[in-house]
């Protein structure tokens, strides 16, 4: 992610109105117990076989007991495949879905949540069995036909209606999940816990999982999502675009984007990049692209080259109206308009989403106290990228000027250890990305950027902790550096910087 400081008084606005409904008290019957106290459902049963265990407390899965968050994200399974089938009204700026989710239980369950807020539920079912369910504090809490054990694989499916709305995240100032714009495009922007508005899911980032999309919206407007576009099925006057996300991918980044709007492959970009590089663009941006679009391809070699081979099937990204940031989503960013209105701006931001496929999306932080590993290495490749294109002195220039500014801001919290209640924090990302400037001064050049390709490729498609990042660089240099990471990531005070880079 990434965004401007001033954040536009629309968006505040925006936030006192949605703070004025609480999303999650949407059923006429739903359970309002928290779950420390919900009981109902905790109640194990007798099994019948000495090889089965008996299922464990379903309040000890409601949360993966995330260091910032510990309430998202469910216990007791890991999720393998989300179909998402949603035709999107714009009339009514309704959405009416049916998602399937294939997982494999890890304990013994005869309950399992999902997190998801409002809409009505019409369909529920656990393998081909109707199952029933209720609603505890944003948890969808179903029961299971019959108990299931470690190794099962079962699918979960879930009809519902309604109009999606953005939610209020402890982490953000703005709202988060599903919006829709002036021009009535209609996007997902999730981080780190918007997903739960319009998908019912495990929204935590440790479990990820591959996606199919099918999306049906009227003609002529276009529905693109993360991945491969592979067909458009049209009937009676509507379409449904079919998208293949087919690496696996956090849940927060799983992304809409539904308009008045082209994809535009860029052949050049595609050429150059050896991955397919298309656009989700209005038809103003289509007709007349900003010059800094036209530079994803030789972005995408460059960190390529440094990083390690580009992750996954495709890139690009889609612009929108109003958002006040950017957002990575897998293969898909997604841009507010007025980023890509500030010529010099947008280019960085470019480098920094494009970044983040390697870093954040392909590597994911299995915890988001580690928000670092995201932010900071985006924020550093925006620096490689000014290395790149205007020399060392300027990334110098750079490096020096971030850090005397980062040292005027009284008060920030290291890297290392960001609030919940300000997750994006400056520090996560100018102090982060001295921290990795501060390793490469120590470590030297080669050392450094070995251990950058070390540890894409190492932990490609997977989730990490800070330890595993340290460890490779301790590795691939030969020395002892908890030194330098406890100084840089948890200190209270931003480190003098060392004089060079090598
Ligand atoms: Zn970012």
């Amino acid at each position: 992610m990434k965004r401007r400081l001033i954040v536009p008084i629309a968006v505040a606005l925006l936030i006192s109105a949605c703070a004025e409904s609480d999303p999650s008290v949407d059923d006429p019957g739903a359970e309002t117990t928290a779950p420390g106290t919900s009981t109902s459902l905790a109640e194990a049963t007798t099994t019948t076989t000495t090889t089965t265990r008996p299922p464990t407390a379903i309040t000890d899965r409601l949360g993966l007991g995330d260091s910032r968050y510990p309430a998202l994200g469910n216990g007791g399974y890991d999720v393998d495949h989300y179909t998402v089938d949603l035709t999107f009204d714009p009339d009514t700026d309704s959405i009416n879905a049916l998602v399937m989710i294939e997982a494999t239980a890890t304990e013994p369950m005869d309950t399992f949540s999902l997190d998801f807020l409002g809409f009505e539920i019409t369909t529920l079912r656990v393998n081909e069995t109707t199952a029933d369910a209720k609603r505890v504090d944003g948890e969808l809490i179903i029961e299971a036909p019959t108990t299931l054990q470690p190794g099962d694989a079962f699918t979960t499916t879930i009809g519902y209606n309604g109009t999606p709305q953005p939610i209020i995240s402890e982490a953000l100032p703005f709202p988060i999940g599903w919006f829709e714009d002036s021009n009535g495009v209609a996007y997902v922007v999730a981080e780190p816990d918007g997903g739960r508005s319009w998908l019912p899911l495990n929204d935590h980032p440790s479990d990820k999982a591959t996606y199919t999309f099918l999306v049906t919206v009227p003609e002529p407007l276009v529905a693109a999502a993360n991945g491969t576009w592979v067909e458009r099925i049209t009937d009676l006057g509507w379409s449904t675009w079919v998208w293949e996300s087919r690496d696996p991918m956090a849940s927060y980044l799983a992304t809409v984007v539904i308009g008045e709007l082209e994809i535009v492959e860029d052949a050049a970009a595609t050429a150059i990049a050896g991955v397919p590089v298309r656009n989700v663009l209005p038809p103003e941006l289509a007709a007349a692209q900003p010059a800094a679009l036209g530079k994803q391809g030789e972005m995408i070699q460059f960190f390529s080259e440094l990083f390690g081979p580009y992750p996954f099937e495709a890139y690009g990204i889609a612009v929108v109206s109003e958002f006040p940031a950017a957002l990575e989503n897998q293969t898909l960013s997604i841009f507010g308009r007025d980023l890509v209105d500030a010529p010099a701006f947008f280019e960085t931001v470019l480098v920094h989403e494009l970044a983040h496929q390697w870093f954040g999306n392909s590597v994911t932080p299995a915890d988001w106290g580690d928000i670092w590993l995201n932010e900071g290495f985006a924020t550093y490749a925006e620096w490689l990228w000014i290395e790149h294109t205007r020399g060392e002195a300027a990334l110098q220039a750079t490096v020096s000027g971030e850090r005397n500014q980062l040292a005027l801001s009284a008060d920030l919290p290291p890297p290392g250890n960001p609030p919940a209640d300000d997750l994006f924090n400056a520090s996560v990302y100018v102090w982060g990305g001295l921290t990795l400037h501060a390793l490469r001064v120590e470590i030297g050049d080669e050392a450094f950027f070995e251990t950058l390709r070390r540890y894409f490729a190492t932990n490609r498609d997977s989730v990490v902790t800070t330890s595993d990042f340290v460890a490779v660089a301790e590795e691939v240099s030969g020395m002892d550096l908890n030194g330098l990471f406890d100084s840089w990531l948890y200190g209270d005070t931003v480190p003098e910087l060392p004089t060079s880079a090598n």
